[in-house]
């Protein structure tokens, strides 16, 4: 699940800072989208040794803040069996026999209860 959300996660990172969103096939809101700043945003390395360690700590912490955005999208999204779309909370129904989002489940006449509803 993690790995489809990391195949579909999209990196929106600059130098100063790491924003990564994976978005719901279904209602496209974007999930797992936190703006995480570079610890070293704005400063110039003064020599090329500074240089170095500003890459290699942009690299960790791009990594890490890359690893939450998966964490936090797989909180709020789903694989749905039939179309192979990630369906949020919202767009992901449990069903009795096979759990499915909500447009396969109406097309093929099954009936469950959202992961999530706005009503309760
Ligand atoms: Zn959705
Ligand atoms: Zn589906």
């Amino acid at each position: 699940m993690k790995n489809l959300i990391e195949l579909a996660l999209e990196d929106l990172s600059s130098s100063d800072y790491f924003l990564f969103q994976t978005h719901c096939g279904i209602c496209t809101v974007a999930y797992g989208n936190r703006t995480v700043r570079f610890s070293k945003a704005g400063e110039e390395p003064a020599t090329e040794q500074k240089k170095l360690l500003f890459d290699a700590l942009y690299d960790q912490e791009y990594r890490t803040a890359r690893q939450s955005a998966v964490r936090s999208a797989a909180e709020h999204l789903n694989l749905c069996p039939v179309c192979r779309r990630l369906a949020c909370n919202r767009c992901f129904l449990i069903c009795e026999d096979l759990d499915l989002c909500v447009e396969c489940a109406e097309r093929l006449g099954v009936k469950g209860d959202l992961v999530i509803s706005d009503s309760v």
